[in-house]
């Protein structure tokens, strides 16, 4: 049998290596581009590179920014209401939550979850970021969107105990979120009532 030549073997491995892509259809794009105009691969190149190269996070909620940018546009909108802060765990959430346009606070991003069994701690997310910009005293409400799974529940808990004290109002989205399902599954009208029906963490 003859072995696949090495340029095509890599592409191939790294189709492999992204979520939700098999062997099958790491190898079917693979092909795909190999046998399309250079024009695809050489766009989906230099894609690739400027996703990267051309993107940072925002120094004050770390949503993705443009890397020339240290603020996000929402943060750097004067038109958000800086009182309120949505907690979620993925930039992706803020692209889903902003779709909604319902909602017209800020937003930080902690970029995962605490998992004790993967050896995500505190120290791994976001949090203390968070915690300084709820002391700085312009919060007035922060509003945990983690993903309704164990670990989502677990973090609404443990943001909830750090800041506590410092009397701010702390809400979590309704349920009616498919519990275990990702914010980014949730269609527009879900989301606007889970927004809107938010309680309040006792
Ligand atoms: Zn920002």
């Amino acid at each position: 049998m003859a072995s696949i030549p090495e340029p095509v073997q890599n592409l191939v491995n790294a189709f492999s290596r992204l979520p939700g892509i098999g062997p099958k259809t790491a190898s079917r794009l693979t092909f795909y581009l190999l046998r399309g105009s250079d024009d695809i691969s050489l766009q989906l190149a230099e894609a690739l590179v400027r996703l990267k190269s051309g993107t940072s996070f925002c120094q004050n909620c770390f949503n993705i920014t443009l890397v020339d940018q240290p603020l996000c546009e929402i943060c750097s909108n004067p038109h958000r209401d800086e009182t309120t802060i949505c907690v979620v765990e993925e930039p992706l959430d803020v692209m889903v939550l902003e779709k909604t346009a319902g909602y017209e606070g800020r937003y930080h991003v902690l970029h995962g979850v605490l998992s004790p069994i993967e050896g995500i701690g505190p120290d791994q997310l976001k949090i203390q970021p968070l915690v300084e910009r709820v002391r700085s005293g312009r919060v007035k409400e922060v509003i945990v969107a983690t993903n309704p799974s164990m670990e989502g529940d677990a973090t609404a808990l443990y943001l909830r105990q750090q800041l506590t004290p410092f009397g701010v109002r702390i809400t979590r989205l309704a349920r009616g979120l498919p519990v275990g399902g990702d914010l980014e599954y949730a269609d527009q009208n879900t989301l606007l009532r889970a927004l809107s029906g938010r309680q309040e963490m006792g």
